[in-house]
């Protein structure tokens, strides 16, 4: 087992393409990091010079104690899992996870006893003379799991390995994967383009965009405190909603005007976020977790300053939960890490639903709304989990965390 290192990693291909940019990641021993973004955000790439497949154009890969930069893949010691499994057809499962090992000169008995056991572990024992085709999806992508555990390496290099699988077989191998990468304590660096697989599956998850490392965090600091617009609207489904707003100060509390709305917030946002008095006076980008807005008469009543009041456009009907479309009078954020983050065809089809009446929100309320499509609805927002962003910037307020006073 090994930690691993990369430092100032940047890959410059020979076509000017810079698909990494001064990557600096520490994965811990024994620890499960997720590389997620968009395709093309460089996260391939990234695994690929871990792994020596794609040569280094700067920086520095440690694995252990070390500086692998000039080794080939076979020297790193490192284990690769990919979305195709690249199983031999014409030999068994058994003799797919031997084959590594016999390549190595490994000694009959040493093979038999590492093959039988990550046939146990991964529930193959009864498939092991079975070749590949007569195999199910989720079998041969435990053979292709069970080939990178013999070989007992330093860690394992996964690039999208479930892609294949529909989408029921990926929510069981998903925690298939985390439950084997714990029991067996294999520093693991993972890839994916999938969110939720992120979120779930991540001891820390690494967000990149445009071949830059946007933030490295565990899940659940990720989805609370994104560091910027990109992360904001790039973790999180529904996509967090968002409009830019003027920041006010009266009566000693602050408060921004969405539409006609006005929401005000007490000192449990100025505590949480102390840099935002010194945004008072300007535009803010306003974030609203879909989650954060329930139907008032389904809470109990809004309140002074947490009520948004609008027209239902759209009532989708979750079967756990209802998702209601409506349109806020407010300037929306359209800049690229958000378009981007958020997919620009989900904004289009938003802003159709909308009819460009203003900026696209989606409330995830209660099922017991009663709230219909054309009709008004109070949505109360739960003021204590708003997000703040610098327009200009993109960063997130609160995230500084210096004192209210400075
Ligand atoms: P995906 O999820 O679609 O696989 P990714 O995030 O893994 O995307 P990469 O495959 O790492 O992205 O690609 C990063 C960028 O580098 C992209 O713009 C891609 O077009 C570019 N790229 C990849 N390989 C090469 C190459 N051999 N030559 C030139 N550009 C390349």
């Amino acid at each position: 087992m090994a930690r691993i290192e990369l430092e100032n990693l940047t890959k410059v291909f020979p076509d000017g393409t810079r698909a990494v940019s001064g990557l600096d990641l520490e994965i811990d021993d024994e620890e499960f990091v997720v590389l997620v973004g968009p395709s093309g955000c460089g996260k391939t790439t990234a695994l690929r010079m871990v792994a020596g497949l794609e040569e280094i154009t700067d920086g520095h890969v440690r694995i252990g104690d070390r500086v692998v930069d000039d080794l080939p893949p076979k020297a790193r010691d490192i284990a690769m899992v990919f979305q195709n499994y690249a199983l031999y057809p014409h030999m068994s499962s058994y003799d797919n996870m031997a084959f590594g090992l016999k390549m190595r000169g490994e000694g009959k008995g040493v093979i038999r006893r590492r093959v039988d056991g990550a046939a146990g572990l991964l529930g193959l024992a009864g498939t092991l003379e079975k070749k590949p085709r007569t195999l199910s999806g989720g079998q041969r992508q435990r053979v292709a799991m069970g080939r990178s555990i013999v070989r007992e390496p330093q860690a394992f290099l996964m690039d999208e390995p479930l892609s294949n699988l529909d989408a029921k077989l990926r929510v069981q191998m998903r925690a298939e994967i985390s439950r084997l990468q714990r029991d067996l304590g294999v520093t693991t660096i993972y890839v994916t383009h999938d969110q939720v697989e992120a979120m779930t599956m991540g001891d820390r998850v690494a967000v990149m965009h445009d071949g830059v490392l946007q933030q490295v965090e565990r899940p659940q600091v990720l989805y609370d405190r994104p560091a910027n617009l990109f992360v904001a609207g790039f973790i999180g489904s529904p996509a967090m909603n968002m409009v830019e707003a003027e920041l006010e100060q009266a009566d000693g509390r602050l408060a921004v005007r969405i539409g006609d709305d006005r929401l005000a917030f007490g000192g449990e946002v100025a505590e949480t976020h102390p840099d935002l008095a010194r945004h008072v006076g300007r535009t803010v980008v306003i974030g609203i977790r879909p989650e954060d807005l329930e139907d008032a008469a389904v809470a109990g009543g809004g309140g002074d300053g947490r009520t948004i009041s609008t027209t239902v456009d759209l009532r989708e009907d979750m079967g756990s939960e209802v998702f209601l479309h409506f349109a806020v009078d407010a300037a929306p954020v359209r800049t690229r890490e958000v378009l981007e983050a958020v997919g620009v065809e989900a904004i289009e089809a938003a802003e159709g639903e909308s009819a460009s009446r203003g900026t696209p929100f989606i409330a995830r309320v209660d099922r017991t709304t009663r709230a219909q499509e054309g009709s008004r609805v109070d949505l109360v927002v739960d003021t204590r989990h708003l997000h703040f962003f610098d327009p200009e910037t993109g960063a997130g307020i609160y995230r500084e965390g210096k004192p209210a006073a400075a």
